[in-house]
């Protein structure tokens, strides 16, 4: 049996499988985000901090909290079709899925193999860009357009987009033809929350923190969300989250590992808030 198998059998429905997926070949702008999980890794179990959520979820106490290790991509594997296939069998197992990416085109194989067991989830895309392109520099699978295959293919019954700050005439134009809900950073209050029926996911781009709180990203794009209001966020979905992926992190930009630590909290959180919600 491989190792990944004896894993899988390991899991227990309800569980929360914690998975990196460092891939990051779509990336449009500058690669590196292939090596977040490792980072992530490194301070969450580093010891500066604990492994408890603010309300008091003990990552390494709950038996409910399993990590997983990497997805690992064998030479000449199709990886958008691994990621789905792997995420398949560990929902297929009633467990609920962190990921850890990786660029954002990890996101869409993500969303199908998700559409196979939940009856179109809604969608909460915390980002400074809206990733609506329905290409980017030829390319349909790229770290900017996996909302525009996930809309196209009918993955999501809602997607609301936070902290964008970056829309364009085209994209623009690509969220008003898939009625995408979009909170842009310059109407955005702190205090906002969600109003959902029905399972969540949630996918976290760090770009949609302040480069100030989040220097580690390929994408520098001033104005954005505080560390806080983010976890604010996350702290008052009020409805059962299923799944989510934190992406983008790029540790060749993040000396002091701010950025990954940021990530490792957001990690913490949303275990509890998955944890706590179902
Ligand atoms: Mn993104
Ligand atoms: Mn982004």
């Amino acid at each position: 049996m491989d190792p990944f198998s004896e894993v899988l059998n390991q899991l227990r429905p309800g569980m929360v499988s914690l998975i990196g997926v460092p891939w990051d070949e779509n990336s449009s702008f500058m690669r590196g985000p292939a090596r977040a999980p490792a980072r992530i890794r490194e301070v969450l179990y580093g010891g500066s901090s604990n492994l408890c959520s603010e309300n008091g979820i003990d990552l390494g106490a709950d038996p409910r909290f399993r990590d997983l290790g990497d997805l690992e991509f064998p030479s000449g594997v199709d990886a958008l079709a691994h990621i789905e296939e792997t995420m398949e069998n560990l929902l297929d197992r009633e467990v609920s899925i962190l990921s850890l990416g990786g660029d954002h085109a990890i996101t869409y194989p993500i969303m199908k193999a998700y559409n196979k067991k939940f009856d179109k989830l809604n969608i909460i895309h915390l980002d400074a860009h809206p990733d609506l392109y329905d290409e980017y520099e030829s390319n349909r699978l790229s770290n900017a357009c996996p909302f525009a295959r996930i809309m196209e293919e009918n993955l999501a019954a809602r997607l609301v987009q936070v902290g964008i700050r970056t829309v364009n005439p085209h994209q623009r134009a690509q969220a008003d033809r898939f009625g995408v809900e979009m909170i842009e950073m310059r109407r955005f209050q702190p205090e906002a929350s969600f109003d959902f029926r029905g399972p969540i996911y949630v996918s976290l781009d760090m770009d949609v923190l302040d480069p100030a709180f989040a220097p580690g990203v390929s994408h520098h794009e001033p104005g954005g969300l505080s560390t806080r209001e983010v976890l604010h966020i996350i702290q008052n979905i009020h409805a059962p989250v299923v799944g989510a992926d934190i992406v983008e992190c790029n540790p060749t930009r993040d000396p002091l590992g701010i950025t990954a630590m940021a990530a490792a909290k957001f990690l913490k959180e949303i275990v509890a808030t998955i944890i706590q919600s179902n």
